[in-house]
């Protein structure tokens, strides 16, 4: 099964991402952890060349195709084969991000990134998306305290309310896909329900 973690800057995400791992050894399951974007060698060279900052503004067209470009290596030399071995597999975002950064934030036309998604991954979708909610104001004063702040330092808060609001509205369109986890709560709270999650999700 195919368990994604999504959410905006300063959620928590990394945090939460190891407490889901340790739940998945402490019980002996097979599984694998990758990330997107990136995953392999080539999409995590993709994944540098998105983050890098340069002189140059990057046309949204030409970053949702290198989101799909690594996300269709990712997906063929990795997803897919742990998938058909029996593995489950935790991936750190994945197309749902696109939706949220390059669909909310960037304002590209939800029906062309539909359309990648269809050829990209066919019927794959993942099984549960977990989503860490938290109010933009919030994640970027805790992303700042923490010294992740000067990578988003340029971004504006208003692209940031953007993703979120694409995020919830793919969660409010298929409620039994995503799992919606308050971040603005505790740590415990936050890991409560996210356990709650993996319970469901582990005996179904
Ligand atoms: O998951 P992580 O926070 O490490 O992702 C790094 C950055 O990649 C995010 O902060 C986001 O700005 C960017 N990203 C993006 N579009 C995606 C996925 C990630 O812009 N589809």
């Amino acid at each position: 099964r195919f368990i994604t973690l999504e959410g905006g800057e300063g959620v928590g995400k990394s945090t939460n991402l190891n407490f889901v791992t340790q739940w998945f050894e402490s019980r002996g399951i097979d599984f694998i952890q990758t990330r997107e974007p990136g995953g392999t060698p080539l999409a995590e060279q993709l994944r540098e060349l998105l983050l890098q900052k340069r002189d140059e503004s990057v046309d949204p067209t030409a970053e949702l195709l290198m989101v799909f470009a690594a996300r269709a290596q990712h997906l063929n030399r990795v997803i897919r084969p742990a998938l058909a071995a029996g593995q489950w597999v935790i991936c750190d975002r994945f197309t749902d991000a696109t939706y949220a950064y390059q669909g909310g934030g960037r304002g590209l036309d939800k029906s062309l990134i539909a359309q990648l998604e269809q050829t990209v991954q066919g019927d794959l979708r993942p099984d549960c998306v977990l989503l860490l909610d938290l109010d933009p104001e919030v994640g970027l004063q805790r992303a700042a305290n923490t010294g992740e702040a000067d990578r988003f330092e340029s971004e504006q808060l208003a692209f940031f309310h953007k993703v979120r609001e694409a995020y919830r509205a793919r969660a409010d369109a298929d409620p039994a896909r995503y799992a919606v986890i308050d971040a603005s709560q505790g740590l415990a709270a936050v890991q409560d329900q996210l356990a709650a999650e993996l319970d469901r999700l582990v005996v179904q």
